[in-house]
């Protein structure tokens, strides 16, 4: 006989079937034993005589296979419950656990939580952050793919950074230097140059920064995108406000259960996402909130700041900020006017989800920006000279997956939504 999922048993009533998974919590009486069952979908009560040995012994989260007869009973979990009659165990738990997983809250410290994480992982409220992260990230796939963009993989070993600065992890790569990549960017935008015009990655990136902050990881997933023949940075707004609308759509259509789980409301957009020029935004925050934007850049409390403005104005819990300065954006970057550029960031909830803009696809010109940026473009000649043979107007911009499941579900620390988050101290699990 086939396994059942316990989502399907209520279908199964009167039937024999047998089902598989995880000993979540035991309850013996005085002649049967309560044992709740767990799998992927669900939970069930399962009713075995005591005299079956097994039971005598068995720990929570043994792995059993149990068969019996699904029958009408009304129990906290469900409506029906399944009358044992056989229980085989197919992998028995060995030492006494080391967290207790099958209370209501998982309460323990963030370090005993992700050291322990495989078990930290079965608590229900635990397992669901990586069921809403598979919806968020088969939503930017299908919504892409239906947009004509096709999935690319670029190198993670690189010879130069693609974001400046100094972030880099190095790496001896047979007696050269390479690095780990920060971002797709440079290999995007050659898929672009490519003649595929619009091309999407979800893909693991490496930031060496010392900073050991809730909001940063030093091996994070980017939502990459990018696309040509756009007109301008407003093109990639759009976009991305349209994938957002699909992506919280099917969050909707999908992940109800998880998010009445974790008690968390799925966001809303009703009305266009405002769009505001940066000094336009530190012009707000000076005047409404007393605070001064330095170094032509958001810092978190900026941001904070900033999306307390945009629900009070606007209502809405997203907030575009465009034209950063060039000082503050990369060599890449579009640049507008005199001091500006075509770029962007996203506020979401507080904090800043994702940066795009329109990128330089004129040779002459990116040559320029390298200087300006104190860089030599010949150290990055594979990525330059590609835009001497005819690279349409282009743009993208890059959402970091974690991040963005952090703030949509409420929790503080981006480490609680990384499966194996590594961060200065953390290599294991
Ligand atoms: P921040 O200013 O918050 O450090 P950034 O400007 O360095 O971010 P970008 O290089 O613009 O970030 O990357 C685009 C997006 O990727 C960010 O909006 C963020 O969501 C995500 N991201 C970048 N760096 C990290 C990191 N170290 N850990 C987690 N996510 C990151």
């Amino acid at each position: 006989m086939k396994r059942t999922l316990i989502r399907s048993l209520e279908e199964n009533l009167n039937k024999n079937v047998i089902i598989k998974g995880w000993v979540h919590r035991v309850r013996r009486l005085k002649g049967i034993t309560f044992i709740i069952l767990r799998d992927r979908s669900g939970m069930v009560q399962c009713v075995v005589d005591n005299k079956d040995p097994i039971i005598h012994g068995l720990k929570c989260e043994s792995v059993l296979e149990v068969s019996g007869t699904v029958k009408e009973g009304k129990n906290s979990l469900n409506n029906f419950e399944l009358a044992v009659e056989s229980l085989k165990v197919l992998s028995k738990v060995e030492e006494d656990l080391p967290i207790e997983i099958n209370s209501e809250e998982l309460n323990i410290s963030l370090d005993t939580m992700l050291n322990n994480r495989i078990l930290s992982l079965r608590h229900e409220k635990k397992n669901a952050i990586f069921r809403i992260q598979h919806i968020i990230v088969e939503g930017f796939r299908e919504f892409l793919s239906r947009e004509g963009f096709i999935e690319i993989f670029t190198p993670k070993i690189v010879a130069e950074g693609a974001e400046g600065g100094t972030a880099l992890f190095k790496l001896d790569y047979f007696r050269k230097d390479a690095y780990l990549a920060q971002s797709p960017q440079f290999y995007k935008q050659m898929m672009v140059a490519a003649g595929y015009e619009r091309v999407f990655e979800i893909g693991n990136f490496f930031r060496a920064e010392e900073h050991d902050t809730a909001r940063h990881l030093n091996q994070f997933t980017s939502m990459d995108l990018e696309l040509a023949f756009i007109e301008d940075e407003q093109d990639i707004m759009d976009i991305e406000e349209e994938m957002l609308k699909h992506i919280i759509n099917k969050l909707e259509l999908e992940g109800t259960r998880c998010f009445k789980m974790l008690n968390v409301d799925i966001p809303k957009i009703l009305a266009p996402i405002p769009r505001i020029e940066f000094e336009y935004a530190a012009r707000v925050l000076k005047e409404n909130y007393n605070k001064i934007v330095t170094d032509n850049d958001l810092d978190p409390e900026g941001e904070r700041l900033l999306s307390e403005y945009a629900k009070e104005k606007y209502n809405s819990e997203f907030i575009f900020v465009t034209n950063y300065s060039r000082k503050k954006r990369p060599m890449y970057t579009m640049p507008k006017g005199i001091n500006g550029t075509r770029s962007f960031d996203l506020i979401f909830k507080g904090t800043e989800i994702t940066s795009g803009g329109q990128r330089i696809h004129d040779y002459d010109m990116l040559v320029e920006s390298f200087e300006i940026k104190g860089l030599n473009h010949e150290n990055f000649s594979s990525y330059v000279n590609v835009f001497k043979y005819g690279v349409p107007p282009h743009g993208g911009l890059a959402i970091g997956l974690e991040r963005l499941l952090a703030l949509l579900l409420g929790i503080n620390n981006i480490r609680e939504t990384s499966a194996f988050p590594r961060d200065r101290s953390r290599l294991t699990p």
